[in-house]
């Protein structure tokens, strides 16, 4: 590892967003005073008690934290090396982590004032949760996303609309969350005064990777807790998916600075990574910038964004959040990648062996946790981030096994 390690790896980013070479704020002028806005209420009710509080509440009634840390103990038993713990966020009102951060981010909108709603959505969990708080706390809501991610995520679409949500597919480009996204921007510039962007992933323009990143800290700092409480130490590592990477830093960022505590990030290799069609930004891109930060992309020659693919509709982002960019550059976070093929037999085999359905992102991370947990000594203990539940991902496996009885 390059970084010193008498220095802090849980300071960033920096006053400007910077962490190392990536994030920062690319955005039309239009958005800056907006942008300073949302930093500055951020700011203010980061410290202010009543703001934790009222966040506290809603986490425990309406969201249902702490979400359990559970020993998978057939699992571990079929694996024959480390000792697998799944941290429980797919039973998190919603059904992923993503309601961690909406959470958030729709309280900070209410203190500003804003009561128009705007979000993009992938895999349709984030737009589901932004849906959600919404209808709760009586916010007007739009969400962009790609005509292909509304065909293969129709059960999320409905629950959008059964929420009062206005979802707007978004025919350009690739179809799915990149172009969502641009969508999304192009309507926060044009309705600046009155519009909160509820982004869903550490991505975007400073402050949106820190705030994110924030509130979904809540995942690794009761994991923190539990693991204390059930064995008395830390977890030896840690292992996640990365879409934007809000999952996986929640887990990470609390641990940072436990060097000894191992952690690994897993991208989706769609059809493999040299097929071309995957979305492993990290394994396989460069830096530029996208979505007002600059981190590692999937770009072709030109510096064009590329069509990525997963099987997976919420790892399908041509990018990483930027502070995933740093973490890989100075080494303290080792990341991976599983096929859309390692995925799909991962999820079957927790689902017989656990009785547990993960959702399809989540799956990269246990298959990667199949291939490292038997390497490992018997009192090692691995957690894996369980961040969402299978269930809006049926139709798509079924019709991937093609009906066979596998
Ligand atoms: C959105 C989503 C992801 C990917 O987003 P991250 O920001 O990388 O966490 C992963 N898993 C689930 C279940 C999701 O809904």
């Amino acid at each position: 590892m390059t970084f010193q390690q008498t220095e802090t790896l849980r300071a960033g980013p920096d006053e400007r967003g910077h962490f190392g070479a990536f994030g920062g704020r690319f955005v039309p002028e239009t958005l800056m005073p907006l942008i300073l806005e949302l930093e500055f209420a951020y700011a203010e009710a980061r410290t202010d008690p009543a703001f934790q509080n009222e966040m506290a509440s809603y986490l425990t009634n309406y969201i249902g934290r702490p979400s359990p840390l559970y020993f998978a103990e057939r699992m571990t038993e079929h694996l024959k090396g480390a000792k697998i713990y799944f941290k429980r966020d797919e039973l998190n009102h919603t059904g992923a982590h993503k309601v961690n951060n909406v959470l958030g981010q729709i309280m900070i909108a209410r203190r500003m004032g804003k009561k128009r709603i705007i979000a993009e959505t992938g895999a349709g969990m984030h737009g589901v949760a932004t849906a959600t708080l919404c209808a709760r706390f009586g916010l007007e809501c739009i969400v962009y996303m790609g005509s292909v991610d509304v065909e293969r995520q129709e059960a999320n679409v409905l629950r959008m609309k059964m929420l009062g949500a206005d979802v707007r597919a978004v025919d350009s480009g690739s179809r799915t969350l990149k172009d969502a996204m641009n969508e999304a921007l192009r309507d926060w510039v044009t309705n600046v005064e009155n519009t909160f962007y509820c982004i869903g992933t550490v991505a975007g323009p400073h402050p949106y990777p820190v705030m994110v990143r924030d509130f979904q800290c809540i995942i690794g700092r009761e994991t923190r807790d539990q693991m204390m409480q059930s064995e008395g130490r830390l977890p030896n590592s840690l292992i996640a998916c990365i879409g934007g990477g809000s999952n996986a830093i929640g887990l990470f960022h609390p641990f940072l600075d436990e060097t000894q505590v191992l952690m690994y990030g897993v991208e989706a290799a769609g059809h493999g990574l040299n097929s071309g069609l995957h979305a492993a930004s990290l394994a396989a891109g460069r830096p530029g910038i996208l979505h007002g930060n600059r981190t590692y992309l999937l770009m072709d020659g030109d510096g064009q964004i590329e069509d990525v693919h997963s099987i997976s509709a919420g790892l399908d982002y041509p990018g990483v959040g930027p502070e995933h960019a740093w973490l890989n550059s100075v080494g303290r976070v080792k990341y991976l990648s599983a096929t859309d093929e390692e995925a799909i037999c991962a999820l079957q085999l927790c689902a017989r062996l656990e009785g547990i359905i993960p959702a399809l992102e989540p799956a990269h991370a246990i298959a990667k946790a199949i291939e490292l947990a038997p390497k490992m000594p018997n009192d090692h203990l691995m957690v894996i981030n369980l961040c969402g539940r299978g269930d809006k991902d049926l139709a798509n496996i079924v019709s991937y096994l093609g009906g066979s009885k596998r």
